[in-house]
């Protein structure tokens, strides 16, 4: 556990308040009055020596099963005895504090941990109830005593028992709950990662074919104008074979945030290819689109990208196309990769609207 901060006590965790506490001990019927009872039961039956003799026979019937011995190898026996003879001096005493509830709680969180299965945790301590009342038939001749005892022995295994199945199975929950927001968290990284281009930190392909699909819905229903724009850096290849794919990878970098700072908040840049951008102007007319790539080709044309060892000099040429009636995402991108290889016809760092 981390220093510093202490863990939230398990009956915090698991709601049980006082007045869950206090319903659990009136259904089973322990008041004020089985105080007494349960000094009797100390006094007369869960002696320290009587306590590690129950053990020692819990534990001799218990190894017996296969499962709890297999279980239990990788224990220290003697330690685990100990614990338990300490576990039956504290049985009843003061079963109304929360730390008697905490005390029961953190058994039963242990044995979840430790995988012990529920039946054999269960049987266990049906064996545990059977060895302190077969004690109590030896040890105690009185009839009234021994009614009296039988009877709280009852009710005190009985409240380990449903507190030990409520904390097994609440345990159990928190573990799967954990393990729930683990994989949500890995869901969202990988969901991040199929949305953004790795390299650049802009929409990756599929998620820029995804949003252009909404885009021409959207601009069909409200007869809004969108405007698409190809861009594809030119003599790009020289980059690469001159400066190295390293420097090109800085360059695309650059490039795409040198082509974001040119847009408005709302549009949207994507990755289509090695060194392709599509960009998306929504409720954008013509001649807007026009001036948006003037300001993407001076962005990323009027100064040389820097990196670590280079300055590279850069152009970019855009094909531009208006989203059309019939227009589907195919022949939109189709007209506007058209109108980008217009642009490098024309001489390149330059736009073409198609
Ligand atoms: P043009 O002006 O006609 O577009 O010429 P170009 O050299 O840009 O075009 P071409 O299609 O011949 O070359 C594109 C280059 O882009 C080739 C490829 O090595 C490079 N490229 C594509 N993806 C990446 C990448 O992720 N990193 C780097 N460094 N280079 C890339
Ligand atoms: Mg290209
Ligand atoms: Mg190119």
């Amino acid at each position: 556990m981390a220093a510093g901060k202490p863990a939230t006590p398990l009956c915090e965790q698991f709601g049980f308040d006082a007045g869950w506490r206090e319903a659990q001990l009136i259904l089973i019927g322990l008041d004020d009055h089985t105080r007494d009872d349960v000094r009797l039961l100390h006094d007369r039956l869960l002696t320290r020596a009587a306590s590690e003799q129950i053990i020692d026979r819990f534990y001799t019937q218990l190894l017996r099963n296969a499962q709890a011995a297999e279980l239990l190898a990788s224990f220290d026996l003697g330690h685990l005895k100990s614990r338990q003879v300490d576990y039956l001096s504290e049985f009843g005493v003061r079963f109304s504090d929360a730390r008697y509830f905490e005390s029961r709680a953190r058994v039963g969180v242990a044995h979840a941990r430790v995988g012990v299965p529920l039946s054999l945790y269960l049987e266990s301590f049906g064996l545990l109830q059977c060895l302190i009342l077969e004690w109590l038939m030896d040890q105690v001749s009185d009839d009234a005593q021994r009614d009296t005892l039988t009877r709280l022995v009852l009710k005190l295994t009985t409240l380990d028992i449903a507190l030990a199945t409520e904390v097994y199975h609440r345990s159990q929950i928190q573990a799967l709950d954990r393990s729930v927001k683990h994989l949500k968290l890995e869901q969202n990284i990988l969901r991040s990662q199929l949305e953004q281009d790795a390299l650049t930190g802009v929409s990756s392909r599929t998620s820029l074919l995804r949003e252009l699909e909404g885009a021409i819905a959207h601009c069909r229903k409200t007869g809004q104008p969108l405007a698409v724009i190809m861009a594809d850096l030119d003599h790009f290849k020289v980059v690469n074979d001159t400066q190295g794919h390293l420097v090109g990878d800085q360059v695309l970098a650059e490039v795409a945030a040198r082509i974001k700072a040119a847009l408005r908040e709302f549009d949207l840049v994507g990755r289509y290819g090695g060194e392709e951008f599509v960009i998306l102007l929504e409720n954008t007319s013509l001649h807007t689109a026009r001036q948006i790539a003037e300001r993407v080709r001076q962005h990323i044309g009027s100064q040389p990208v820097r990196t670590a060892s280079q300055q590279v000099e850069i152009t970019i040429s855009q094909g531009l196309a208006m989203c059309e009636k019939d227009d589907d995402s195919q022949s939109l991108l189709k007209r506007a990769d058209q109108a980008m290889y217009a642009a490098k016809d024309a001489g390149r760092n330059c736009i073409v609207a198609g």
